[in-house]
């Protein structure tokens, strides 16, 4: 299967949700709407240093732009510690934990956040993640034999 359309629309899915973020702060305060946007961005480049830049897929990343950071770290793929995997996961729960205190004022932008967040792990999962050719991912799954 083509992983190239999922693996956009996980980038896609993934920079509206940050939007959406940054969009349900703005009515309380632009500086905690930049704030929120500073964050994410240090975040997810954070998550390229740690995570992608061992990634043996790096140079042909189906989400194209981490792929594409990470290959400025000229770092040997490799597997990821229990401490890389936990500092990844808590960089992703930072991303999308903090925009929920003023997400919660707003049925729609709510709705919209998860069902992007939604969409895109489910795309991950089924379509991603079987086969993939980063083997040290921990998310990583054998695709069964026919
Ligand atoms: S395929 Fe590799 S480089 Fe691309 S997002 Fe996943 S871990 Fe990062």
């Amino acid at each position: 299967m083509n992983r190239t359309i999922p693996g956009t629309l996980g980038l896609i899915f993934g920079t509206i949700v940050i939007l959406v973020g940054i969009f349900a702060f703005l009515p309380i305060s632009y500086y905690l709407a930049g704030g929120y946007l500073l964050i994410c961005l240090i975040a997810g480049l954070l998550i390229v240093r740690v995570f992608c830049a061992s990634c043996p897929m790096k140079r042909t990343c189906v989400h194209i732009i981490p792929g594409y950071l990470a290959t400025f770290w000229n770092q040997s793929p490799g597997p990821y510690s229990s401490r890389i995997i936990i500092l990844t996961g808590i960089l992703f729960a930072i991303i999308i934990l903090i925009p929920q205190i003023v997400l919660i004022a707003s049925l729609y932008l709510f709705v919209i956040f998860w069902i992007c967040i939604v969409i895109a792990a489910i795309s991950s999962y089924l379509v991603l993640c079987p086969g993939c050719g980063n083997q040290y991912c921990p998310f990583r799954r054998e695709v069964p034999k026919q």
